[in-house]
């Protein structure tokens, strides 16, 4: 084959600019980025010589590294995976990891790109800070063909077959700028050896220089806790996720007895843009004896807990299970549920140890945690222990048990109102007012999965232990029983005149409508919205929408504020029969108020408008 040439994708060659032009200080990452690639593919290649034992043959897993100090030339090779053709092109021609479209995102709204380089990390291409010409050559496991990719970095490359490489797996080779900013020569063996010892000394594979390896290869989770610096937690946690800034925290686990194993975890400190979607970087990688054997092993952790990181390395498993036994496999079963007390535990300490830390945590990962509410009932009580919510009591957040100490001595539970992602709008909440006023604090969720938890709260939680009230229902109210008994006296006293009312406004709203009450929960509201016993709210509503399923409308009771002078006055009006010219007018704006505060959408905002106008002109 001739050479073909190719150019790279929009995206890569805006980032292969920066790259070029970069004044960042830290070019030594670029190395970190190559040994990395390399043991990855080193990775792959062991699994498929798991499935295959004749790829296994012959097989001396390294990492090498050539340098030719005077010529400013550094190659690193290994005989892992390697690329063929379009591997070539879909790999280093195209940019397929968001992590890098985040960070082309945030150097084009203005971040100065410089600053970026470090927080993102930008794999392969960051070679183009040290280096005027990269050779990529390359033969796949099964290939007989090798090919070459070159490339200057400026905005296109070219492939080509070249002589045969003798086993498969790659060669990076980089000339390396005349002249370089930072006086560093990177053939240098100093330098190079430099880096390896600061990046890459945990990587599990042999790093050859000279003849000598010049890394520990020691996995990190295997040292005593003593001998490792938070640095070192950080670069391993890097290297494994693919993340490029510091996590939130880590989770170091040494279970001894029956079954025994260690683990290293880590909660990132963002949410990544795929956290559902790679499980190439995810999860939890599972090793036997320091061997690796799968990425984003699922069995190991509960669904909930997906976005934790880390590597569990067991002493108990044989180097041979099946991947297709190992969610039967006891011993996983048991590190399940190890795995999972102490990160609970370890939860729990963070939470009363460093409440911001923890607040941070649960901003991001809150909302996935709490899935465990309705996938893992047999730890609710462990989830509900370590959640925190808003509330009304002040702007910061609470955990259930502080909530509990707040309560009123005769209060029937804890009250809480789901409602959309927006905390200001659901504070506004029509009802939450009678509870403000009387001085009871609610829970306010904002999250989808809350509205699901509270409609279930009775199953999940003992409610002799932790009683949750949705306060959306009709039924929940911070009277006493007293009161009750006085208001449903009041409401009774009320039917015949708000009898006239109600046939008007079923008149005006009809078919909108499942009912019209009196209420008397209300304080400077004129109505809200309530649904039915059993129906689907509002807020889940939209969300089913949203997600484009085909939800039928379900009607409303529309309460109406009877203490309210706007409502007297209508109950009068519609008493004596007034044809008012504007009740029509009013009714409707009323019903769409009551839309407005419950977040949803009203169904015609230009009428909205012109009604609103209407009584603007006869008002002035
Ligand atoms: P990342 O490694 O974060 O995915 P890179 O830009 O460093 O991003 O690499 C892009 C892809 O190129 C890798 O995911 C891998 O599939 C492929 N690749 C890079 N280096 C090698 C290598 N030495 N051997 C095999 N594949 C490689």
């Amino acid at each position: 084959m001739s050479e073909e040439k190719f150019y790279f994708q929009t995206e890569a060659a805006e980032l292969l600019k920066m790259m070029i032009n970069s004044v960042y200080s830290n070019r030594d990452i670029f190395l970190r980025e190559l040994i990395s690639n390399a043991s990855d593919a080193l990775d792959k290649r062991r699994i498929e010589s798991l499935k295959n034992t004749e790829l296994a043959e012959n097989l001396k897993p390294e990492i090498k590294i050539t340098a030719d100090k005077d010529k400013k030339i550094l190659t690193v090779s290994d005989n892992g995976i390697g690329m063929d053709h379009d591997d070539l092109i879909n790999y280093l021609g195209t940019i397929a990891k968001s992590g890098t479209k985040e960070f082309l995102q945030a150097a084009k709204s203005g971040e100065n790109p410089q600053n970026l380089i470090g927080q993102f990390g930008v794999g392969f291409y960051s070679v183009f800070m040290v280096a005027d010409k990269v050779e990529v050559t390359s033969r796949k496991l099964g290939s007989d063909e090798t090919y070459i990719f070159t490339s200057d970095g400026s905005g296109s490359y070219t492939i080509a077959t070249t002589e045969t490489r003798p086993e498969c797996g790659t060669d990076v080779k980089l000339f390396l700028r005349e002249v370089s900013d930072d006086n560093k020569n990177y053939a240098d063996e100093w330098v190079i050896k430099g880096i390896v010892n600061k990046y890459s000394d945990f990587i599990s594979w042999p790093v050859i220089f000279g003849d000598n390896v010049i890394n520990s290869q020691k996995a990190i989770w295997q040292k005593p806790e003593s001998e490792i610096k938070d640095d070192d937690y950080k670069e391993f946690y890097k290297h494994l996720t693919h993340d490029w800034r510091d996590p939130l925290m880590h989770i170091r686990i040494n279970a001894e007895g029956s079954t025994n194993f260690k683990g290293l975890l880590f909660i990132p400190s963002v949410a990544p843009f795929d956290l559902f979607m790679n499980p190439e970087s995810g999860g939890i990688s599972l090793y036997i004896n320091r061997v690796f054997i799968m990425n984003d092993c699922k069995y190991l952790i509960p669904d909930y807990m997906r976005f934790i990181r880390g590597v569990i390395d067991s002493e108990d498993l044989s180097l041979n299970i099946s991947r297709e036994i190992l969610q039967e496999e006891p011993i996983i079963k048991v590190i399940r549920r190890s795995t999972q007390r102490k990160i609970f535990n370890e939860l729990k300490k963070l939470l009363e140890n460093d409440r911001e830390k923890y607040i941070k945590f649960w901003t991001i990962f809150g909302k996935i945690f709490k899935e465990g509410f309705i996938n893992d009932r047999e730890h609710a009580k462990n989830i509900a222990e370590i959640s925190i919510f808003r509330s009304t009591h002040d702007d910061g957040w609470t955990t259930l048990e502080e909530y509990k100490s707040r309560m009123k001595p005769d209060q029937k539970g804890i009250y809480c109102l789901a409602g959309r992602d927006d905390l200001a709008a659901l504070k506004a909440s029509p009802k939450l007012e009678l509870f403000a006023q009387k001085g009871f604090e609610v829970l306010l969720m904002t999250d989808p999965v809350d509205e699901v938890i509270l409609n279930q709260a009775n199953f999940i939680l003992n409610p002799d232990e932790i009683k949750l009230l949705n306060i959306a229902q009709n039924d929940i109210t911070p009277n006493t029983d007293d009161e009750i008994k006085n208001i449903d006296e009041q409401l009774k006293n009320i039917e015949p005149e708000f009898k006239n009312l109600k046939g008007l406004v079923l008149k005006i709203l009809g078919e909108k409508l499942e009912d019209v009450k009196p209420s008397l929960s209300l304080v400077n509201s004129l109505a809200c919205l309530r649904e039915p016993k059993n129906a689907m709210s509002l807020q889940m509503e939209n969300i089913l929408r949203m997600a484009g399923q085909d939800v039928p409308v379900q009607k409303r009771i529309l309460e109406l504020n009877v203490s309210h002078p706007v409502i007297k006055k209508l109950m009068e009006l519609a008493k004596n029969n007034n044809d008012n010219e504007n009740l029509n007018d009013i009714i409707s704006i009323i019903y769409d108020q009551a839309l407005i505060l419950e977040g949803a959408r009203i169904d015609d905002p230009a009428e909205f408008v012109k009604r609103l106008n209407n009584l603007m002109e006869k008002v002035l």
